[in-house]
């Protein structure tokens, strides 16, 4: 604790990301990476940028960007916004959209980052609890509020909220900005971006970092009213979020017109994790239906924290989180095929 510190700085609690270990033989299993990396065409559009568009500023509008991500959901460029990962891009939304005389609802079991957003910008929060089975149930998001936040499938469980529930949240909640977090959305769900043309109060939040395999990069969007979307564009940086930097912007371009490597590529990711639910399952493990690139699952004879650290010390690296409610379980990223064989095969040996 420095004395120089702000009041603020002083209050809050960092967040710690998942552990990024650097240059170690690892099957890296834990921040739900996508194993298959960025299409080829993404590589070339990088390595075409000249030494004079690398010396200027950037497009301070990523014109073309934010248009090409308009044609793709039918929305106005309007309707558009960018920023470096979904992480600023949900920081902006606290700060301009979520207001301090009443709190933001979350799920008490949700993405961690909430809670650390939620004290930087001293918005009150309360967390929702979620069914027995980790679905999310909109009736309970019952009490006053300033704005609701789902990750939509849910992290760090997997869970998918169907778009007739979103909806329904809408409709119940016409005073709310409701933000869907759909980092995880490729796996399986279904976007909530056509709910936008009929109602003002949505926000839908996705990532390039996952599906798109760019979280090396930093690509996050924003899709809603081009009223919310001004709002953003209020408490944006200069040359920072929308624009983001030139290399992104064309990488995200390239990413955008490749669709047959994106949907191969999660294709590829879906398959390899309904197999390795089943093998988990047989290995003794609960495992919950997962529509994400992670899957989430507790052994009822092992102990979580035990089992990550054997695994660990074997090479294999996934996620444990010592918190109430989930203590017990381990999210495991899918990667490749060969990946999950290595961890189902040293699972045989913890187990
Ligand atoms: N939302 C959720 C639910 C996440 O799990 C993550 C990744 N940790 C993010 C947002 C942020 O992703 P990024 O900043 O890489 O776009």
């Amino acid at each position: 604790m420095s004395r120089y510190w702000s009041d603020l700085a002083r209050q809050l609690t960092p967040y710690v990301p998942g552990e990024q270990p650097q240059g170690t033989r690892l099957v890296k299993l834990n921040t739900n990476e996508n194993p298959y990396g960025p299409s080829p065409a993404v590589l070339d559009a990088i390595a075409s940028i000249s030494p004079d568009e690398l010396k200027r500023y950037p497009d301070p509008d990523s014109s073309a960007l934010r248009e090409a991500f308009a044609d793709r959901e039918g929305l106005g460029s309007d309707q558009v916004f960018l920023g470096n990962g979904s992480d600023e891009v949900l920081a902006h939304t606290f700060q301009a959209l979520l207001k301090h005389d009443k709190p933001l609802l979350f799920p008490e079991i949700s993405y961690s980052f909430y809670p650390v957003w939620s004290e930087l910008y001293q918005i009150a929060y309360e967390r929702v609890p979620l069914r027995g089975d980790f679905t999310i149930d909109v009736d309970a998001y019952s009490m006053a509020n300033s704005g609701i936040l789902i990750p939509n499938p849910n992290a760090p469980t997997g869970v998918l909220l169907a778009k007739a529930d979103i909806a329904r949240l809408l409709e119940t909640h016409p005073d709310s900005v409701v933000v869907i977090d759909e980092a995880y959305i490729d796996f399986g769900g279904e976007s909530a971006t056509a709910l936008i043309s009929d109602h003002d109060n949505l926000l839908v939040v996705q990532t390039f970092s996952k599906s798109r395999s760019l979280a090396g990069m930093r690509v996050g969007v924003a899709f809603g009213p081009a009223e919310l979307i001004e709002g953003l564009v209020r408490v944006k940086d200069s040359f920072n979020s929308y624009p983001m930097d030139i290399v992104a912007q064309r990488a995200t371009l390239a990413s955008l017109q490749d669709e047959a490597w994106f949907q191969n590529c999660c294709q590829k990711v879906i398959a390899t994790r309904e197999r390795t639910s089943h093998e988990l399952s047989l290995l003794g493990f609960e495992v919950l239906p997962s529509s994400a690139n992670f899957v989430f699952a507790r052994h009822p004879g092992r102990d979580a924290a035990e089992i990550f650290a054997e695994l660990r010390q074997r090479g294999v690296i996934v996620r444990y989180f010592d918190k109430p409610l989930i203590s017990q379980y381990l999210r495991i990223s899918i990667g490749t095929d060969a990946e999950m064989d290595e961890l189902l095969s040293v699972l045989e040996d913890v187990l």
